[in-house]
Protein backbone atom coordinates (compact mmCIF):
# COMPACT_ATOMS: atom_id res chain seq x y z
CA UNK A 1 0.00 0.00 0.00
CA UNK A 2 2.78 2.11 0.01
CA UNK A 3 2.51 5.82 -1.87
CA UNK A 4 -1.01 5.25 -2.62
CA UNK A 5 -3.47 7.99 -2.02
CA UNK A 6 -6.69 7.10 -0.63
CA UNK A 7 -9.72 8.76 -2.16
CA UNK A 8 -13.36 8.74 -0.22
CA UNK A 9 -16.34 8.84 -2.01
CA UNK A 10 -16.74 12.90 -2.34
CA UNK A 11 -12.84 12.66 -3.60
CA UNK A 12 -11.27 13.52 -0.63
CA UNK A 13 -7.40 11.93 0.05
CA UNK A 14 -6.44 10.80 3.25
CA UNK A 15 -3.83 12.78 4.96
CA UNK A 16 -4.24 13.16 8.91
CA UNK A 17 -4.66 11.59 11.52
CA UNK A 18 -5.38 12.60 15.16
CA UNK A 19 -5.21 10.75 17.67
CA UNK A 20 -6.27 10.69 21.47
CA UNK A 21 -4.44 9.10 23.70
CA UNK A 22 -6.65 9.50 27.09
CA UNK A 23 -9.89 10.68 27.42
CA UNK A 24 -9.51 11.93 30.41
CA UNK A 25 -8.64 15.30 31.27
CA UNK A 26 -7.52 17.61 34.06
CA UNK A 27 -9.66 20.97 32.76
CA UNK A 28 -13.67 20.81 32.45
CA UNK A 29 -14.34 23.15 29.97
CA UNK A 30 -18.13 23.46 29.88
CA UNK A 31 -18.34 23.16 25.81
CA UNK A 32 -16.17 19.74 25.89
CA UNK A 33 -16.55 18.13 28.89
CA UNK A 34 -18.88 19.84 31.67
CA UNK A 35 -18.15 18.94 35.46
CA UNK A 36 -22.00 18.17 35.43
CA UNK A 37 -21.55 15.52 33.29
CA UNK A 38 -18.06 14.31 34.08
CA UNK A 39 -18.37 14.57 37.65
CA UNK A 40 -16.88 11.54 39.80
CA UNK A 41 -18.77 9.26 39.33
CA UNK A 42 -18.38 9.37 35.61
CA UNK A 43 -16.43 5.99 34.22
CA UNK A 44 -13.78 7.22 32.39
CA UNK A 45 -11.92 4.18 30.03
CA UNK A 46 -9.40 1.67 32.05
CA UNK A 47 -5.84 1.78 31.27
CA UNK A 48 -6.29 -1.86 29.39
CA UNK A 49 -8.95 0.27 27.66
CA UNK A 50 -6.50 2.79 26.34
CA UNK A 51 -4.33 1.72 23.39
CA UNK A 52 -0.74 0.85 24.70
CA UNK A 53 1.88 2.68 23.07
CA UNK A 54 3.16 -0.14 20.82
CA UNK A 55 -0.45 -0.73 19.69
CA UNK A 56 -0.44 3.06 18.75
CA UNK A 57 3.00 2.69 17.12
CA UNK A 58 2.13 -0.16 14.83
CA UNK A 59 -1.53 1.50 14.06
CA UNK A 60 0.44 5.07 12.73
CA UNK A 61 3.05 3.09 10.66
CA UNK A 62 0.10 1.49 8.80
CA UNK A 63 -1.73 4.47 8.22
CA UNK A 64 1.51 6.13 7.27
CA UNK A 65 1.57 3.49 4.26
CA UNK A 66 -1.88 4.10 3.45
CA UNK A 67 -0.75 8.34 2.72
CA UNK A 68 -1.02 9.76 6.26
CA UNK A 69 2.04 12.75 6.00
CA UNK A 70 0.34 14.58 9.88
CA UNK A 71 0.12 13.07 13.04
CA UNK A 72 -1.80 15.25 15.77
CA UNK A 73 -1.60 13.82 19.55
CA UNK A 74 -4.89 14.32 21.37
CA UNK A 75 -7.53 13.64 23.81
CA UNK A 76 -8.14 14.74 26.71
CA UNK A 77 -5.34 15.81 27.62
CA UNK A 78 -2.50 13.98 26.43
CA UNK A 79 -0.24 15.55 28.56
CA UNK A 80 -1.90 12.75 31.52
CA UNK A 81 -0.42 9.89 29.63
CA UNK A 82 2.74 9.69 30.86
CA UNK A 83 5.82 9.41 29.12
CA UNK A 84 4.37 10.10 25.94
CA UNK A 85 8.01 11.15 24.73
CA UNK A 86 8.60 7.97 23.95
CA UNK A 87 5.43 7.74 22.06
CA UNK A 88 6.74 10.40 20.09
CA UNK A 89 10.28 9.20 19.11
CA UNK A 90 8.85 6.09 17.97
CA UNK A 91 6.63 7.77 14.93
CA UNK A 92 9.76 10.30 14.41
CA UNK A 93 11.27 7.34 12.44
CA UNK A 94 9.16 7.61 10.05
CA UNK A 95 10.29 9.88 6.92
CA UNK A 96 8.63 13.22 6.59
CA UNK A 97 5.58 12.53 9.17
CA UNK A 98 4.74 15.99 10.60
CA UNK A 99 4.13 15.29 14.49
CA UNK A 100 1.68 17.83 16.66
CA UNK A 101 0.49 18.22 19.98
CA UNK A 102 -3.23 19.86 21.33
CA UNK A 103 -3.27 20.69 24.62
CA UNK A 104 -4.67 22.88 27.39
CA UNK A 105 -0.60 23.84 28.50
CA UNK A 106 -1.46 23.44 31.72
CA UNK A 107 1.68 20.83 31.81
CA UNK A 108 3.55 22.34 29.21
CA UNK A 109 6.43 23.96 31.49
CA UNK A 110 7.24 20.69 32.55
CA UNK A 111 7.29 18.84 29.28
CA UNK A 112 8.23 21.42 26.65
CA UNK A 113 11.38 20.30 26.32
CA UNK A 114 11.62 16.87 26.59
CA UNK A 115 8.48 17.11 23.69
CA UNK A 116 10.57 18.78 21.40
CA UNK A 117 14.21 16.40 21.85
CA UNK A 118 11.94 13.65 21.08
CA UNK A 119 10.96 15.05 17.72
CA UNK A 120 7.22 17.17 18.13
CA UNK A 121 7.64 19.08 15.86
CA UNK A 122 4.91 21.78 16.76
CA UNK A 123 2.16 22.53 19.63
CA UNK A 124 -0.96 23.56 19.39
CA UNK A 125 -2.24 25.67 22.94
CA UNK A 126 -5.94 26.15 23.68
CA UNK A 127 -6.24 29.24 26.01
CA UNK A 128 -10.03 30.89 25.66
CA UNK A 129 -9.05 33.90 27.68
CA UNK A 130 -6.03 36.16 29.57
CA UNK A 131 -8.34 37.10 32.23
CA UNK A 132 -8.70 34.58 34.95
CA UNK A 133 -12.17 34.80 36.28
CA UNK A 134 -13.32 33.99 32.47
CA UNK A 135 -10.66 31.62 32.16
CA UNK A 136 -12.08 29.80 35.15
CA UNK A 137 -15.82 30.03 33.93
CA UNK A 138 -14.59 28.18 30.71
CA UNK A 139 -12.26 25.93 32.15
CA UNK A 140 -14.15 24.72 35.25
CA UNK A 141 -11.69 26.42 38.11
CA UNK A 142 -8.64 24.43 37.31
CA UNK A 143 -5.28 25.35 36.69
CA UNK A 144 -5.22 28.90 35.55
CA UNK A 145 -4.28 31.35 32.43
CA UNK A 146 -1.00 32.15 34.34
CA UNK A 147 -0.37 28.74 34.36
CA UNK A 148 -0.76 27.96 30.62
CA UNK A 149 1.21 31.02 29.49
CA UNK A 150 3.92 29.69 31.88
CA UNK A 151 3.53 26.46 29.70
CA UNK A 152 3.52 28.36 26.44
CA UNK A 153 6.66 30.64 27.23
CA UNK A 154 8.08 27.05 27.79
CA UNK A 155 7.51 25.66 24.73
CA UNK A 156 8.79 28.68 23.21
CA UNK A 157 11.98 28.29 24.68
CA UNK A 158 12.24 24.54 23.47
CA UNK A 159 11.74 25.79 19.92
CA UNK A 160 8.31 24.30 19.19
CA UNK A 161 7.58 27.21 16.87
CA UNK A 162 5.51 28.22 15.48
CA UNK A 163 2.37 27.86 18.30
CA UNK A 164 -0.83 28.01 17.42
CA UNK A 165 -3.04 29.30 20.49
CA UNK A 166 -6.94 27.83 20.26
CA UNK A 167 -9.72 30.23 21.71
CA UNK A 168 -12.68 28.62 21.31
CA UNK A 169 -15.59 32.09 21.34
CA UNK A 170 -18.80 31.53 23.58
CA UNK A 171 -21.08 34.01 23.31
CA UNK A 172 -21.89 35.99 26.71
CA UNK A 173 -18.59 34.15 28.33
CA UNK A 174 -14.90 35.35 26.19
CA UNK A 175 -16.28 37.59 23.72
CA UNK A 176 -14.45 40.20 25.50
CA UNK A 177 -11.47 38.28 25.34
CA UNK A 178 -10.86 38.38 22.32
CA UNK A 179 -8.85 41.82 21.96
CA UNK A 180 -6.99 41.59 24.49
CA UNK A 181 -5.76 37.82 23.28
CA UNK A 182 -5.11 39.02 19.59
CA UNK A 183 -2.71 42.04 21.66
CA UNK A 184 -1.22 39.54 23.53
CA UNK A 185 -0.39 37.21 20.89
CA UNK A 186 0.01 39.51 17.56
CA UNK A 187 4.00 38.94 17.34
CA UNK A 188 6.16 36.41 15.91
CA UNK A 189 6.27 33.06 16.14
CA UNK A 190 2.48 32.90 17.35
CA UNK A 191 -0.88 32.13 15.04
CA UNK A 192 -4.13 32.90 17.48
CA UNK A 193 -7.25 31.18 15.76
CA UNK A 194 -10.39 32.23 16.91
CA UNK A 195 -12.54 28.67 17.02
CA UNK A 196 -16.39 28.96 16.52
CA UNK A 197 -18.11 26.94 19.60
CA UNK A 198 -19.25 23.60 17.79
CA UNK A 199 -22.16 21.41 18.43
CA UNK A 200 -19.68 18.13 19.37
CA UNK A 201 -20.73 15.55 21.44
CA UNK A 202 -23.64 15.33 23.54
CA UNK A 203 -23.17 16.77 27.06
CA UNK A 204 -22.70 20.70 26.52
CA UNK A 205 -26.25 22.01 26.10
CA UNK A 206 -25.16 23.59 23.00
CA UNK A 207 -27.29 26.34 21.15
CA UNK A 208 -26.95 28.08 18.30
CA UNK A 209 -26.96 31.35 19.60
CA UNK A 210 -24.10 30.61 21.59
CA UNK A 211 -21.83 30.66 18.69
CA UNK A 212 -19.77 33.97 18.08
CA UNK A 213 -19.53 33.35 13.78
CA UNK A 214 -16.60 34.44 12.50
CA UNK A 215 -17.60 37.39 10.70
CA UNK A 216 -18.76 38.55 13.93
CA UNK A 217 -15.00 38.11 15.40
CA UNK A 218 -13.20 39.90 12.76
CA UNK A 219 -15.79 42.56 13.33
CA UNK A 220 -14.20 42.87 17.15
CA UNK A 221 -10.95 42.53 15.36
CA UNK A 222 -11.13 45.54 13.04
CA UNK A 223 -11.95 48.18 15.89
CA UNK A 224 -8.41 48.00 16.29
CA UNK A 225 -6.71 46.02 13.28
CA UNK A 226 -6.64 46.31 10.06
CA UNK A 227 -6.56 42.49 8.53
CA UNK A 228 -6.07 41.30 5.33
CA UNK A 229 -6.93 37.83 4.00
CA UNK A 230 -3.87 35.59 3.10
CA UNK A 231 -4.26 32.09 1.32
CA UNK A 232 -4.25 29.00 2.76
CA UNK A 233 -0.94 27.46 3.51
CA UNK A 234 -1.89 23.81 2.08
CA UNK A 235 -4.91 22.01 0.41
CA UNK A 236 -7.78 21.08 3.31
CA UNK A 237 -6.10 24.10 6.07
CA UNK A 238 -9.33 24.30 8.33
CA UNK A 239 -8.61 27.68 9.26
CA UNK A 240 -9.04 30.79 7.19
CA UNK A 241 -6.22 32.99 7.65
CA UNK A 242 -5.24 36.86 8.24
CA UNK A 243 -2.21 39.17 8.25
CA UNK A 244 -2.38 42.36 10.38
CA UNK A 245 -2.06 44.87 8.02
CA UNK A 246 1.23 46.18 10.06
CA UNK A 247 3.65 43.71 11.40
CA UNK A 248 4.22 40.25 10.20
CA UNK A 249 1.94 38.54 12.93
CA UNK A 250 -1.34 36.28 11.58
CA UNK A 251 -4.39 34.81 12.80
CA UNK A 252 -7.01 32.41 11.95
CA UNK A 253 -10.38 31.76 12.14
CA UNK A 254 -12.06 28.32 12.28
CA UNK A 255 -15.81 29.05 11.18
CA UNK A 256 -16.83 25.09 11.38
CA UNK A 257 -20.40 26.34 11.90
CA UNK A 258 -20.75 29.10 9.65
CA UNK A 259 -18.18 28.54 6.79
CA UNK A 260 -18.32 24.40 7.08
CA UNK A 261 -14.90 23.33 5.50
CA UNK A 262 -16.21 19.41 4.80
CA UNK A 263 -15.38 19.26 1.44
CA UNK A 264 -11.60 19.57 2.11
CA UNK A 265 -11.77 17.59 5.22
CA UNK A 266 -8.61 14.96 4.87
CA UNK A 267 -8.52 13.71 8.48
CA UNK A 268 -9.18 10.15 10.18
CA UNK A 269 -9.54 9.79 13.83
CA UNK A 270 -8.69 7.36 16.70
CA UNK A 271 -10.51 7.21 19.47
CA UNK A 272 -8.29 6.54 22.78
CA UNK A 273 -9.74 2.97 23.19
CA UNK A 274 -8.73 2.28 19.34
CA UNK A 275 -11.79 2.99 17.47
CA UNK A 276 -11.72 4.92 13.91
CA UNK A 277 -13.91 7.61 13.03
CA UNK A 278 -13.60 9.68 10.39
CA UNK A 279 -16.08 12.56 11.25
CA UNK A 280 -15.53 14.49 14.36
CA UNK A 281 -19.92 14.30 14.72
CA UNK A 282 -19.82 10.62 14.20
CA UNK A 283 -21.28 8.16 16.40
CA UNK A 284 -20.01 4.65 15.70
CA UNK A 285 -16.33 3.57 15.02
CA UNK A 286 -14.84 0.53 13.42
CA UNK A 287 -13.19 -1.65 16.81
CA UNK A 288 -9.31 -1.67 15.59
CA UNK A 289 -8.37 -2.54 18.87
CA UNK A 290 -9.94 -6.19 18.97
CA UNK A 291 -8.20 -6.33 15.33
CA UNK A 292 -5.07 -5.63 16.99
CA UNK A 293 -5.58 -7.84 20.05
CA UNK A 294 -6.90 -10.28 18.17
CA UNK A 295 -2.96 -10.85 15.84
CA UNK A 296 -5.02 -9.48 12.55
CA UNK A 297 -1.98 -9.10 9.89
CA UNK A 298 -1.20 -5.74 8.66
CA UNK A 299 -2.58 -6.09 5.38
CA UNK A 300 -6.11 -6.95 7.21
CA UNK A 301 -6.07 -3.94 8.75
CA UNK A 302 -5.07 -2.01 6.61
CA UNK A 303 -8.06 -3.47 4.33
CA UNK A 304 -10.10 -2.19 6.51
CA UNK A 305 -9.21 1.15 7.04
CA UNK A 306 -8.67 1.14 2.87
CA UNK A 307 -12.75 -0.10 2.85
CA UNK A 308 -13.92 3.11 5.69
CA UNK A 309 -12.08 5.56 3.71
CA UNK A 310 -13.31 4.57 0.40
CA UNK A 311 -16.80 4.53 1.66
CA UNK A 312 -16.96 7.59 3.38
CA UNK A 313 -19.57 10.54 2.44
CA UNK A 314 -19.92 12.42 5.75
CA UNK A 315 -20.07 16.11 5.91
CA UNK A 316 -22.09 17.02 9.08
CA UNK A 317 -20.68 20.34 9.00
CA UNK A 318 -22.18 21.32 5.85
CA UNK A 319 -25.65 19.49 6.55
CA UNK A 320 -26.27 20.26 10.36
CA UNK A 321 -29.45 22.10 10.96
CA UNK A 322 -29.96 25.48 13.43
CA UNK A 323 -31.25 22.79 15.74
CA UNK A 324 -28.66 20.30 16.50
CA UNK A 325 -29.91 16.81 17.68
CA UNK A 326 -27.00 15.61 19.67
CA UNK A 327 -28.30 12.50 20.75
CA UNK A 328 -25.56 9.25 20.65
CA UNK A 329 -22.90 11.80 19.43
CA UNK A 330 -19.21 10.76 20.33
CA UNK A 331 -17.77 13.29 22.77
CA UNK A 332 -14.70 15.52 21.66
CA UNK A 333 -12.04 14.29 24.49
CA UNK A 334 -12.89 10.61 23.66
CA UNK A 335 -12.56 10.76 20.14
CA UNK A 336 -10.02 13.37 19.54
CA UNK A 337 -10.42 17.32 19.33
N1 LIG B 1 -7.18 18.95 26.02
C1 LIG B 1 -6.53 19.44 24.87
C2 LIG B 1 -6.87 20.88 24.63
O1 LIG B 1 -7.83 21.39 25.20
O2 LIG B 1 -6.15 21.50 23.85
C3 LIG B 1 -6.77 18.63 23.61
C4 LIG B 1 -8.15 18.11 23.38
S1 LIG B 1 -9.40 19.35 23.07
C5 LIG B 1 -10.82 18.35 22.83
C6 LIG B 1 -8.93 19.91 21.44
C7 LIG B 1 -9.50 21.23 21.02
O3 LIG B 1 -10.88 21.12 20.86
C8 LIG B 1 -9.26 22.37 21.98
O4 LIG B 1 -8.62 23.44 21.33
C9 LIG B 1 -10.65 22.76 22.42
O5 LIG B 1 -10.74 24.12 22.71
C10 LIG B 1 -11.48 22.34 21.24
N2 LIG B 1 -12.88 22.12 21.56
C11 LIG B 1 -13.39 21.29 22.49
N3 LIG B 1 -14.74 21.35 22.51
C12 LIG B 1 -15.09 22.26 21.56
C13 LIG B 1 -16.33 22.77 21.08
N4 LIG B 1 -17.50 22.37 21.59
N5 LIG B 1 -16.30 23.67 20.08
C14 LIG B 1 -15.13 24.08 19.54
N6 LIG B 1 -13.93 23.63 19.93
C15 LIG B 1 -13.91 22.74 20.94
FE1 LIG C 1 -10.01 19.04 28.54
FE2 LIG C 1 -9.29 20.03 26.23
FE3 LIG C 1 -11.82 19.27 26.62
FE4 LIG C 1 -10.93 21.41 27.88
S1 LIG C 1 -11.13 21.16 25.67
S2 LIG C 1 -12.08 19.74 28.81
S3 LIG C 1 -8.82 20.91 28.24
S4 LIG C 1 -10.08 17.95 26.58
FE1 LIG D 1 -14.68 16.64 8.57
FE2 LIG D 1 -16.93 15.86 9.79
FE3 LIG D 1 -15.73 18.16 10.49
FE4 LIG D 1 -16.97 17.97 8.14
S1 LIG D 1 -17.93 17.85 10.14
S2 LIG D 1 -14.93 18.88 8.50
S3 LIG D 1 -16.54 15.84 7.60
S4 LIG D 1 -14.88 16.10 10.72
Amino acid sequence: MAGVTLKDALGRCFRDLRVSVTDRCNFRCTYCMPEEIFGHDYTFLTHRDLLSFAELDRLVRLFYQAGCRKVRLTGGEPLLRPDLADLITSFRTLPDLEITMTTNGSLLEQYAESLKQAGLDRVTVSLDALDEAVFAALSGGYSSAGRVLDGIRAAEEAGLLPIKINMVVKRGVNENQILPMAAAFRKPGYILRFIEYMDVGSTNQWKADEVVPAAEILKHLEKLYSLVPIDPNYHGEVARRYRYLEGEAEIGIIASVTQPFCKDCTRARISADGKLFTCLFAEQGVDLREKLRSGAPDAEINGLFQQVWEQRADRYSETRSEISTAQGRIEMSYIGG
